[in-house]
């Protein structure tokens, strides 16, 4: 199974890099996968899972975890403000954060909830229309807007142009995550986290690359 390939060509790249073998998370990014492939995976003792659809997880992961311990499950794509509540229920780390609106109602469920998820605020690094995230002119102040809300903020994310040699968006989410004292980096995908974990990705999101390619491609 790929799972083994890309755990131990991570272990390379960070040894490579001269970073500790700890110091990047693999999330296998399950969406759109069949359960028998997500199972292989938890059997194979990896616990780290990515989703872009909270409906979606909500299909699939409550039976997992009632079957295998220690699931961490990260939501990475787009959260609507009305399904904040069940985000926050699910998930253990949001990476979408972009709003002001959606930290204000993340803020107030962890109030009535009394836990939150990890928080990550995605960039929109190539400024692309139609590409959540908030501009990198706009990420120092909204890093101080959401760190005013109290909430857990871990770090910033992004997902570069199709297009574009992603380094560049890599390294620029590493220099606005540094000036604003933030440790967590989510970047890098199956055709590109080894640039991510060069440039110091801590959290990289894999999916075709260990699961296979998915079977029915979302819009
Ligand atoms: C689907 C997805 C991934 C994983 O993509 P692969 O190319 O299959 O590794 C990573 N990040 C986000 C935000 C995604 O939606």
């Amino acid at each position: 199974m790929a799972l083994g390939d890309i755990q131990a060509d991570m272990a390379r790249i960070l040894a490579e890099a001269g970073r500790a073998p700890d110091a990047a998370n693999l999330i296998a990014v399950s969406k759109v996968q069949p359960n028998a492939r997500v199972k292989a995976v938890l059997d194979a003792g990896h616990r780290i899972f990515g989703e872009n659809r909270v409906q979606e997880a909500q299909g699939k992961w409550p039976d997992f975890k009632a079957q295998f311990e220690g699931i961490v499950l990260h939501l990475i794509g787009p959260l609507q403000s009305n399904k904040v509540r069940p985000a926050m229920e699910l998930f253990d780390a949001i990476h979408t954060v972009d709003r002001e609106k959606l930290a204000r109602r993340i803020a107030d469920m962890a109030q009535e909830l009394g836990r939150c998820p990890d928080l990550f605020i995605q960039v929109n690094t190539g400024a692309e229309p139609q590409k959540a995230g908030i501009l990198p002119s706009e990420a120092d102040e909204f890093v101080k807007t959401v760190r005013a809300m109290d909430l857990p903020l871990k770090g910033l994310m992004c997902i570069p142009p199709v297009e574009e040699e992603p380094s560049l968006h890599f390294a620029l989410l590493a220099k606005l995550a540094a000036r604003n004292g933030l440790q967590g980096l989510s970047m890098g995908m199956s055709a590109d986290y080894e640039t991510a974990l060069r440039l110091g990705a801590t959290h990289i999101r894999v999916g075709s690359a260990i699961f296979g390619e998915r079977v029915a491609p979302q819009a």
